[in-house]
């Protein structure tokens, strides 16, 4: 894929769990050369390790629900703080309430970047087949896909051997929880960063491969 330039921005990626907004921040990332910053994963590395903030946030997680914004704001500053996010990040995963985006729309103005919001809209019928298709590895954590990328050999991972499994939060009653939780808590960011003046970019979500979609993202970007 095309490397792309870009000026100082703090980039908010939007998109329904399962819409796969991760894997087109991970493409993102390789495109624009920013650092990507997910919220989901520095817990889940957390829990895999077994330190306190992942002893911490596991339940929470396991059952569809939301860490505590005082929790996740903290461990957010910390990050962006680092050097390597200066010159701009792609935060994948938050904010993911009110709370979070008024506590970020600060952070980015005191750290002189540039805020815009990429939203993939995806229906909810589109992310429950998603992700009832979905499969991962507990021990080196690649993901897979019964229908799109499966593993060599049925249910076994193909990096390292281990039987693959669903991940908790990948059943359908704890996917429509979390939709339930995105739509209520977090669209309604969408039109708050709007309403700020933040610059707002869509993408389609429901058809199209992911480096389609980045791509299409990175260029609606890139000609602002
Ligand atoms: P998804 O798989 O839904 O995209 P993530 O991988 O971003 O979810 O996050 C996994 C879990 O980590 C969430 O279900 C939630 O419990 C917790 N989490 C991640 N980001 C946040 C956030 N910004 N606020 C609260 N909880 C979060």
């Amino acid at each position: 894929m095309e490397r792309i330039g870009i000026r100082a921005v703090a980039m908010l990626m939007f998109g329904a769990p399962g819409s796969g907004k991760g894997t087109i921040s991970k493409l993102l990332v390789e495109i624009f050369g920013l650092p990507h910053v997910s919220t989901g994963d520095i817990f889940r590395e957390n829990v895999k390790n077994g330190t306190p903030l992942g002893n911490q946030v596991k339940a929470v997680m396991d059952s569809g629900g939301l860490v505590s914004d005082e929790l996740v704001n903290r461990i957010v500053a910390d990050r962006l703080a680092r050097p390597d996010c200066a010159r701009g990040f792609i935060l994948d995963g938050y904010p993911r309430t009110l709370d979070q985006g008024r506590f970020l729309a600060e952070e980015v103005g005191s750290l002189g970047l540039e805020p815009l919001v990429l939203n993939l809209e995806t229906d909810y019928n589109v992310i429950v087949s998603r992700l009832m298709a979905r499969r991962s590895c507990p021990k080196c954590g690649a993901v897979y896909n019964v229908v799109s990328l499966r593993p060599k050999v049925d249910g076994v991972c193909d990096a390292c051997g281990t039987g693959l499994i669903i991940r908790d939060d990948d059943r359908e009653e704890v996917i429509r929880q979390r939709f339930d939780a995105y739509d209520r808590q977090t669209a309604p960011l969408v039109e708050f960063f709007r309403k700020s003046g933040v610059k707002l970019f869509s993408v389609d979500g429901n058809t199209g491969t992911p480096e389609a979609k980045a791509e299409e993202a990175a260029k609606l970007i890139s000609a602002e």
